[in-house]
């Protein structure tokens, strides 16, 4: 038995208005209060589509390798429900933004059915056994992106979502902060036995990766235990619960034509010239997977690096300004996977690549040993300060000059007879205590090469 995925996948696209009218799109604001006639669905108020949410639902067709279409056309979607106050949803249907496509998943290709644009529904807010709606949501721009049944586990539907927020984050097209709903994915599963194609069912808006994956791990081993028992799975609509982890049914499916859809009479057709096109695609910056292939070639770093540094576009153009004025590819990442990323877990990069190269070039002259190399450049992160002014101030240069060092390790020598003897009678690890006496005399700015081999010289040679 094969498992065969297909995603619908909704992005929430970074407008500063609404789709069809001039309200806000952010989520911020008391409830109800970025609202109009016409995304309140009054009877005559018309919709005007929003150019810029159009140019993003380009960039990211572009992004996925779709074909553009230069006429598509808005569609109503028919349904009840009390978070559509017109009664239907302007999407897009028969003639779509976009189609075909792919997304790059390691060495794999999982082919894109269609791009399109749509607007969001209303938030129905549950509590106190009444149900509130605020409209704040209605009319908010999104893209849809419908893959092919070509994805294979619930772990590789999981990886593909993630490849989709890194790209429009990546592109600027949405910040797909999963959190506040700006991405979500219904889910088709069913399991193929050998040419014998399985029924589906959808799972309905999975709103975080770990539900994607469990949810579909679930339904996966729900629907092979009812082949295996000899008995059919029943196409329908499921939701996913996570407090029990269970997919429960919600509804029969709904066919195409339950929607009633026809085309969108207040909305001429979308008309993409050539030129706009041109001039979106100019706008793009590098992709993801583009970047990646590109720094494999270029700077020979490990595999993992490379998937942590390029995971977001900040850090990766981070990385490459760091790297042009401090060029030691392994070096500038050590540093910012170990220190840099650490302190900014919670915030943005705030210090300037210049200042971070610096450092790292105070440590590779010898200047400053590696563990005053990370106090400095936490002082610098947290003060907001150059290294150059935090090296005035504070007494941090490594200590190389052999004269001062050498009384230095004299005086441990003389302090510490019994190490010195353990050492000449063969215990290495003498010397280590040594050293680490050297270093806490000179509160750790002695040079540690040079330290040692001063050691060794005071020592003379030990019997092994
Ligand atoms: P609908 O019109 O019912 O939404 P579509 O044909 O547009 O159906 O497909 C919706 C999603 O279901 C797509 O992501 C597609 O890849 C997926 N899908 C289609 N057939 C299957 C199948 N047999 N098993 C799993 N997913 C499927
Ligand atoms: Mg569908
Ligand atoms: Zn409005």
């Amino acid at each position: 038995m094969e498992t065969v995925i297909g995603l619908e996948i909704h992005a929430q696209l970074k407008t500063e208005t609404k789709l069809f009218c001039g309200c806000r799109a952010d989520s911020a604001g008391p409830p109800n209060s970025r609202t109009c006639p016409v995304c309140l669905g009054m009877p005559g108020a018309l919709p005007v589509l929003n150019k810029r949410a159009v140019e993003l639902a380009i960039r990211a067709a572009l992004a996925f390798h779709c074909e553009i279409h230069p006429r598509s056309s808005f569609a109503r979607k028919n349904y009840f429900y009390p978070d559509l106050p017109k009664g239907y949803q302007i999407s897009q249907y028969d003639e779509p933004l976009a189609s075909g496509g792919w997304l790059e998943l390691g060495e794999r290709r999982i082919g894109l059915r269609r791009l399109h644009l749509e607007e969001d529904a209303a938030k129905l807010v549950h509590q106190g056994g009444r149900s509130l709606i605020d409209f704040n949501r209605a009319g908010v721009p999104l893209i849809e992106i419908v893959t092919e049944p070509e994805v294979r586990s619930p772990r590789e539907a999981r990886e593909l979502l993630q490849a989709v927020r890194r790209t429009l984050r990546y592109i600027g097209v949405s910040n797909c902060d999963m959190e506040k709903g700006e991405l979500r994915c219904d889910a088709n599963i069913s399991l193929r036995c050998g040419d014998r194609a399985g029924t589906r069912t959808e799972i309905k808006n999975l709103n975080s990766f770990r539900a994607l994956e469990e949810a579909l791990a679930f339904e996966e081993a729900r629907q092979r235990a009812l082949l295996l028992a000899g008995r059919e799975v029943e196409q329908q609509t499921l939701d996913w619960d996570e407090a029990s982890g269970r997919a429960v049914p919600i509804r029969g499916k709904e066919e195409a034509e339950d929607y009633r859809y026809f085309p969108e009479p207040d909305l001429p057709p979308l008309l993409i010239s050539s030129d706009w096109l041109e001039e979106v695609k100019r706008g793009l910056p590098e992709l993801p997977e583009e970047r990646r292939r590109r720094w494999r070639a270029e700077y020979g770093l490990p595999e993992y690096d490379i998937e942590v540094l390029t995971e977001e576009r900040e850090i990766a153009d981070y990385f490459e300004a760091a790297v042009r004025l401090f060029p030691h590819p392994k070096e500038v990442s050590n540093w910012m996977m170990t220190e840099l990323l650490r302190l900014a877990k919670e915030g943005e990069l705030r210090l300037k690549p210049a200042d971070f190269a610096q450092i790292l070039r105070l440590v590779e002259e010898g200047k400053l040993n590696r563990s005053a190399g990370k106090e400095l450049l936490e002082e610098c992160y947290r003060t907001g300060k150059g290294p150059e002014e935090l090296l005035q101030e504070r007494d941090l240069l490594q200590i190389s000059d052999a004269g001062e060092l050498s009384a230095v390790v004299s005086a441990v020598l003389a302090e510490n007879p019994q190490a010195a003897a353990d050492y000449k009678g063969g215990k290495e690890q003498a010397l280590s205590f040594l050293l680490g006496q050297v270093m806490r005399k000179t509160k750790g700015k002695a040079d540690p090469k040079l330290a040692r081999a001063l050691l060794l010289e005071g020592l003379g040679p030990n019997r092994t």
